[in-house]
Order: structure tokens, then sequence, then C-alpha cells
């Protein structure tokens, strides 16, 4: 059995619809499938999910919504209309984001119900597109399917329980079409998940169904060693590890959402990624355990941008009882958490997402406390930094990857601010200033995979 999720470029517009009833079709294994809310159909254009976040912003700020709302209403309209379908849904769409708006009056709930519409409405007219097209299909809210999060808007958890409900669900007689990216909370609220959360729901769905395989159907046939935006041609991935995706997938991959491997990763369900427009292609398959690639060490290079470090530096840091704790729980106070902390003997660095500071002054405020209560030497502050990861399960049995990369970065007069390596050895992590993003990028790329692809 097949859990299938569908992402927003898949569903943008009646076309793409009518290749994932397609696709549907050619494998009755196919029991399940997870739906986003309609993506872009043209470079420009606005995600449905976007037009909601803008009607409830429309909402807050007191302008007028019926504009929005028409404009959410005219991206199902034309979907319908060429599809066949009946107007009435559109009547019940337009309902319920009046209801929403009407009801809600946290502006943070509102967001969130809203923002759940885009998945939730592809999910009813695909439904009744499957049905159409003579495959017996089912709508099931994720209250129906027992998908129980935790409250917290914009960031929800999944709640135990969960799983036990979905493994009760029967798609024996109909195909199940469920919509991505919320749960509901146990209070009722509709909760949802952070954005691209869809992967996260069907994610979920696969592993409380016991599926056994979840397919990704995305805009692209695999996932690459390097962003084909910045690399030309660069190696497609057959297969990678959980491991080696979940790193990849924080770094800058946006293949796949890091939080969708957690739920698969514990029962070894296998994830393929596959491209709705060239359904023929196997794509890539995420796994337990691969065959390794003895001249492959490295399966995959991110770079992801917009980081900020503050590094700290003491003589004797490293004889004073508790000085990272004292430095850490600053940031805490701020509700703020970091992403890598290198470190010698007498200086230390975090590295923190900027977009945690933006629009406020806590950046300022912690750098007084940190100056005001733990009295460094020196301190300064790095922005716009570039984190570069080198992933592959291969690193740890081979000798010479930090040199072999370093002489890359050096022979291209790039500049490492910071080198950090966890000790699960399956990553290395360089900053690097973001004029010098696409260069390092080529220069490790090359090194690595030159040969390979010849
Ligand atoms: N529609 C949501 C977003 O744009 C969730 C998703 O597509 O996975 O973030």
């Amino acid at each position: 059995m097949k859990v299938v999720k569908f992402g927003g470029s898949s569903l943008s517009e009646a076309k793409q619809l009518k290749k994932v009833a397609n696709i549907i079709k050619d494998d009755p294994t196919r029991r399940i499938v997870v739906v986003s809310a309609p993506g872009k159909r043209f470079d420009g254009d606005v995600k449905v999910t976007d037009l909601l976040i803008a009607l409830r912003r429309n909402k807050v700020t007191g302008l007028d919504t019926n504009e929005a709302i028409n404009q959410i209403i005219e991206r199902f309209e034309s979907i319908i209309n060429e599809l066949g379908l009946s107007e009435s849904l559109l009547l019940t769409y337009r309902k319920t984001l009046n209801h929403y708006l009407d009801t809600i009056d946290d502006e943070n709930r509102l967001l969130d119900a809203l923002k759940s519409c885009g998945e939730d409405f592809n999910a009813q007219l695909l439904s009744d597109y499957l049905n159409l097209s003579g495959v017996p299909a089912r709508y099931v809210s994720p209250k129906a399917a027992g998908i129980k999060v935790t409250d917290e808007p914009s960031n929800a958890q999944l709640l135990a329980g969960s799983y036990d409900a979905l493994s009760k669900l029967n798609y024996e007689e109909h195909v199940l079409v469920i919509p991505g990216f919320f749960g509901v909370s146990e209070n009722d609220r509709i909760v949802a998940f952070p954005r691209g959360g869809s992967d996260i729901t069907g994610a979920i769905v696969a592993r409380g169904t016991d599926a056994d395989l979840y397919e990704n159907f995305t805009d692209v046939s695999h996932i690459y060693s390097a962003h084909p935006g910045m690399i030309e041609n660069p190696h497609a991935i057959k297969e990678i590890t959980y491991r080696e995706m979940r790193e990849l997938s924080y770094s800058g991959f946006s293949v796949f959402h890091d939080e969708a491997i957690q739920p698969l990763y514990e029962n070894k369900t296998p994830i393929m990624i596959r491209n709705t427009n060239q359904p023929e292609i196997e794509g890539t398959k995420i796994v337990a355990d691969r065959e390794f690639i003895p001249e492959m060490p490295v399966i995959g290079i991110s770079c992801d941008e917009g980081f900020t470090s503050i590094t700290l530096k003491k003589y004797l840091m490293n004889q004073q009882v508790g000085f990272t704790r004292r430095l850490l729980q600053i940031i805490e106070d701020y509700d703020i958490s970091y992403e890598h902390m290198p470190s010698g003997i007498d200086n230390l660095s975090v590295i923190i997402r900027s977009s945690k500071f933006e629009g406020n002054t806590k950046l300022e405020n912690i750098l007084k406390e940190i100056e005001e209560h733990m009295e460094p030497e020196e301190m300064y502050v790095e922005d716009n930094l570039v984190i570069l990861v080198i992933v592959g399960e291969g690193m740890k049995e081979h000798i010479g990857i930090a040199t072999k990369t370093t002489t890359a970065l050096s022979e291209g007069n790039i500049n490492i601010s910071m080198i950090n390596q966890g000790s699960s050895e399956i990553s290395m992590m360089f900053a690097i200033r973001l004029e010098d993003e696409e260069k390092a990028l080529k220069a490790i790329y090359s090194n690595y995979f030159k040969e390979i692809d010849g």
C-alpha cells in the first residue's frame, strides 16, 4: 500500500490535476492521497497559501477582504470549471472563508484556519474529480483521520495517539484524499504545521497506516547533489539515507521538509521522490541504509543563506565553569534557538538564523546582556553568512575530506569564517560570506563530483 503526496505545483491548475488523477489510476496500490494547496502556475504567480495569508492580513489591518476572497475563489473556480466539477463547491468554499473571518477573533488562530483552506478545498475537489474519472474516492478531513496536534499556532506537533487512529483508516473501497499541512488540537482548533508542511502530513499518514512506500510527487525528478540553479546538471541521487536527507533538507534542500523525515525514520518506511510531470522516472529513494559508493563519500552539498554569528573571545574560557550555559541562557531568555556552536578553547560562536532577529531589538539586547554578565574580552557579530554543508554517510570512513574541502575553498580564495563537524561525522559545515556562495559551491562540487559524472 502506498501513501502518495502531491505538492503545490502538482495541483496548481486543472491540467496538473489531470496528471495526478492518471498517476493514481495507474497504480491501484496508491490508496491514500495527501494534497497541498494549489501552488504557482508560472514564475511570478502567487501560491494559494500566500493568498490566504494576505486575506488574513487584510482582515486584521481593517482593509477590505472581498477582493482577496475573490482572488482565492477564482483560483479554484478555474480548476473546477475546467475539470467539469460542480460549482456548488465554490459556494461551500466562500462560506467557509467567511465563517472563519467572522468567528475567529484571535489573529494567530485565524491565520491557521485560513491557511488550512488551500489544502482542504483542494482535497475536496480532487476527491470529486477522482470519482468523476472512475476512481472511487472519499475526502477525509484531518480531524476525521485522527491527526491530533499540539496547540501552538503554525507550529503543530503530532500528539501521541494519532498513529493509532490513522491505523484504523479504511482505504479498501475508496482512495482516501486527505488535506495536508494541518491537524486539529485537543480543543478542536485548526493548527497548521510550518510552511511546506504537507510533506509532514504525508509522512505521518504513511507511518500511521504502515504504508509500504511513501511517494512524494513534486516538480523535479530527483534530489540532486547540489542546487541545479547553481550547478549545471548536478548528479542525480538514486538512493540517500534518512540521515543524509535530514542534513540536506535542514540546510537548504527544499525538495522535502526536514520535519517529515522523523515519522518515517522511526518506522523505516521508504520514501520515493518523484516528478508529477515525468512519472515514468524512478526518482530518488530515501531509505534507512544504502549501498556505499566508495568514490562518492559525499552525497550532497547544500547552501543556506541568512545566518548571523555572535563570537566571544575570553582568555581561559575553557576553565570557566558554566560559561556556555550562561551564554545560551541569555539567548534562551529571548526565546531564540541556535543552529550551530563551533568553539575553540578560548572562543565560542553561536550561529543563529538572522530571521529570528528581524523587526525587533533582540540582537542588541542580547549583546548588551552578554557584555554585562559575561565580560568577554572581545565580541563581534557577523551578518549575511551562508552555511555550506557537505553531507555523506561515507565521510566517516574516508580520510582527508576536510583537507580536500578547505583546499578547494582556499584555491578559490574564499575565506572560511567557521568550520564545524558533528560527532556523527556525516556532515561538515562551513560558514562563508554571502558573496562567496556560488563560487564556493562550484569549487567544492567539482572537487567531489567531477570524476563521477564526467
Ligand atoms: N501550502 C503550504 C505552503 O505553501 C503547505 C505545503 O504546500 O506543503 O507552505
